[in-house]
């Protein structure tokens, strides 16, 4: 046996043998509407190599085109239709749903045009008449009125879905209550769970992967969460690499027990191996 198979890192795949990257945004490739350094440059190498990529949220605020008009201003070109939210993903999960059971195609929403958006075009009708699905998303305005209505509509029958399960959103003013707090108010009210479709669901990178046309082992995870990006990319079968641009510091990872394939001090490090 060689040292390289003997080595600790012989399931670490080359940036050269990955075809397909699949990346988080804040604290990868953003912080706080500023681009992170190394990041513009990554974006740029997968484009000139011709890699497919997408740049996954758990926020379902925002349409894809909203986010790269987001991105742009923060310096970073990312084509519309390489961003991938929670929303996109609940509304391909539904999709898939209505085909393979005899459910309706019907949805009462709380949440943005992300979300709105994204059940539009996948063929939902949106109303509050005797809908197959409640689907609870983020917004910065939750009204009591739309939670009480999602609240009977559950215990009258319909399925409670959410896009993601973060408790709380970033604002300028400080944290705000985002779709995992008030997933919890509703299953407290109703005594329903909610299907959550965002990380750490696998879920959330299978329909990513299927979008760009990825197979697991030639995909990357890049992400700065040990408990959402990299669970997640390491249950769907990804190489996962965490970078030390975000949320998790290097002394923090030895209190998971599972490990990234790689850890980067940011995605800086990284343009040079693809
Ligand atoms: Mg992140």
């Amino acid at each position: 046996m060689s040292d390289a198979e003997r080595s600790p890192l012989r399931n670490h795949r080359s940036g050269q043998e990955i075809e397909c990257w699949l990346t988080d945004m804040d604290g990868v490739l953003v912080h706080e509407n500023h681009a992170i350094p190394g990041a513009a440059e990554l974006i740029q190498r997968w484009v000139d190599t011709s890699k497919r990529f997408l740049v996954l949220t758990n926020n379902s605020i925002f349409t894809p085109r909203d986010l790269a008009a987001r991105l742009a201003s923060s310096g970073l070109e990312v084509p519309e239709e390489n961003i991938w939210t929670s929303a996109l993903a609940t509304a391909q999960f539904l999709k898939e749903q209505v085909h393979s059971s005899d459910s309706g195609n019907r949805a009462y929403t709380i949440g943005e045009a992300g979300l709105t958006t994204a059940l539009h075009e996948a063929g939902f009708i949106l109303t509050d008449q005797d809908p197959d699905f409640v689907v609870l998303g983020e917004t910065r305005t939750y009204s009591f009125e739309a939670i009480t209505m999602a609240i009977r509509l559950i215990l009258a029958g319909a399925r409670f879905i959410a896009t993601n399960p973060d408790a709380t959103g970033p604002s300028k003013e400080g944290p705000m209550p985002a779709t995992g707090a008030i997933a919890a108010l509703i299953t407290k009210a109703t005594g329903r769970e909610p299907y959550i479709v965002g990380k750490p669901n696998p879920m959330m990178f299978r329909s990513a992967m299927n979008r760009i046309d990825a197979h697991s082992e030639t995909t990357a995870m890049i992400g700065d969460r040990m408990d959402t990006d990299i669970v997640a990319g390491m249950e769907a079968g990804l190489h996962t690499v965490l970078v030390l641009s975000g949320i998790t510091r290097s002394d923090e990872i030895s209190s998971y027990p599972f490990r990234p394939n790689q850890v980067l001090t940011s995605v800086a490090a990284l343009v040079d191996q693809i």
